[in-house]
């Protein structure tokens, strides 16, 4: 298939194709939708096997961000780039100086981040050339900083939500939860589970995360390949894409999925799987938002409290998605897809009014 014959191609307000010879770069950019304002998203940089495999990730990644920041509600519409490249060894100065010289080219029509391959100092580097750039790592120079605790924060409000609304009970005292992945947003979420009385069953590739988590916080360990069969109401993938599979959907007992994984579904039968066996599931990029609101406020020079409270309002946003797809007998991630949807047509009926 070859660029212009891309399904996703279509959907697109604009796609830039940008190469700087003395760095090296090769990048794509994609701006999916500018309806609700200046498309946001982060700067991946992968060693794609080939250029149609970074077009489709970055054409997938700017739509996915479109609908996450419009059920965010924040007034940015949806975008991705992609650096085309291995950032252990291809990555430098230069490379990066050049990538934000293209920001600047797009004037504001696209506002980048860190994504994988892209650290905050990288961001902090190419913000030295355009304004463009976001999620900055110094607070006190109006950076965001890190937005693990906070993707963590929305995480647990979600997760509490989706519990009480499956299981009808607003407490998670004693419920058991199994969480997969304790780094950054896992370790935190272990926490805040913890300190409200659920008993967390949690599990890393990384043995020392799992005897640290043990240790300091009170997780009950559990082997990688255990995670989903564990008994528990709640499964929390905080690792990995891909988790909800043909196979593990035989093994999976709980009554909800909710976690801060991006892609958490293989396939979108997979987010049908879950609703025909009445697993109640948060959508990923709703219950995951914590860390773009996060970078929202930075944009938008907000205080500090901008983020907490649009944190807060994922709950109910789950609650609407939970609650259409009662009524209409469509799974969640269905609902979700068909919500972000129309918000974006509607913004963009009123802008053409
Ligand atoms: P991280 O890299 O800090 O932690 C991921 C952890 O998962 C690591 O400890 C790793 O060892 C573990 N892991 C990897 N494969 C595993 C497996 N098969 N089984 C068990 N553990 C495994 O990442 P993070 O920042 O905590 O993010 C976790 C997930 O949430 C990722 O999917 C990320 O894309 C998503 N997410 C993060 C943020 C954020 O603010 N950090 C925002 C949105 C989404």
């Amino acid at each position: 298939m070859g660029i212009y014959t891309s399904d996703s191609f279509a959907d697109h307000e604009q796609v830039v194709i940008v190469r700087d010879v003395p760095s090296g770069l090769r990048a794509i950019i994609a701006i999916h939708s500018t309806a609700l304002g200046p498309a946001l998203g982060g700067c991946r940089m992968w060693p794609y096997l080939s250029e149609q495999a970074a077009v489709e990730d970055v054409l997938r990644l700017s739509k996915g961000m479109s609908y996450k920041n419009a059920l965010a509600r924040i007034p940015f519409g949806g975008g991705k780039s992609v650096i085309i490249g291995d950032s252990r060894v291809d990555k430098s100065d230069d490379l990066l100086r050049a990538f934000a010289k293209q920001l600047n080219y797009l004037g504001g029509r696209y506002i980048t981040a860190e994504d994988m391959g892209i650290s905050e100092q990288d961001a902090d580097l190419m913000a030295s050339i355009s304004p463009y750039v976001a999620g900055l790592s110094d607070i006190k120079k109006g950076g965001s900083g890190n937005p693990s605790p906070k993707t963590a924060l929305g995480t647990y409000l979600g997760l509490k939500k989706a519990v009480a609304v499956r299981l009808n009970t607003e407490s998670l005292r004693n419920l058991s939860i199994a969480v997969q992945g304790l780094g950054a947003v896992g370790t935190e979420l272990c926490r805040l589970l913890l300190a409200d009385g659920a008993i967390v069953h949690a599990t890393d590739i990384d043995t020392k995360r799992v005897e640290a988590a043990v240790s300091t916080l009170g997780v009950i360990g559990v082997a990688p390949n255990e995670i989903y069969s564990t008994p528990a109401i709640v499964f929390a993938p905080c690792a990995m894409g891909g988790v909800i599979n043909d196979e593990t959907l035989s093994e999976l007992k709980v009554k909800v999925v909710a976690g801060a994984a991006n892609n958490q579904l293989l396939a979108p039968a997979h987010g049908q799987g879950l609703f025909d066996r009445q697993i109640l599931y948060a959508p990923d990029y709703v219950i995951n938002a914590g860390g773009v609101i996060n970078i929202a406020g930075e944009i938008l020079k907000e205080k500090a409290d901008y983020a907490i409270k649009k944190i807060e309002q994922i709950p109910a946003t789950l609650g609407e998605i939970f609650a259409e797809s009662q009524r209409r007998g469509v799974a969640t991630h269905r609902v979700a897809d068909d919500m972000a949807e129309r918000m974006i047509a509607a913004q963009r009926v009123s802008k053409a009014a």
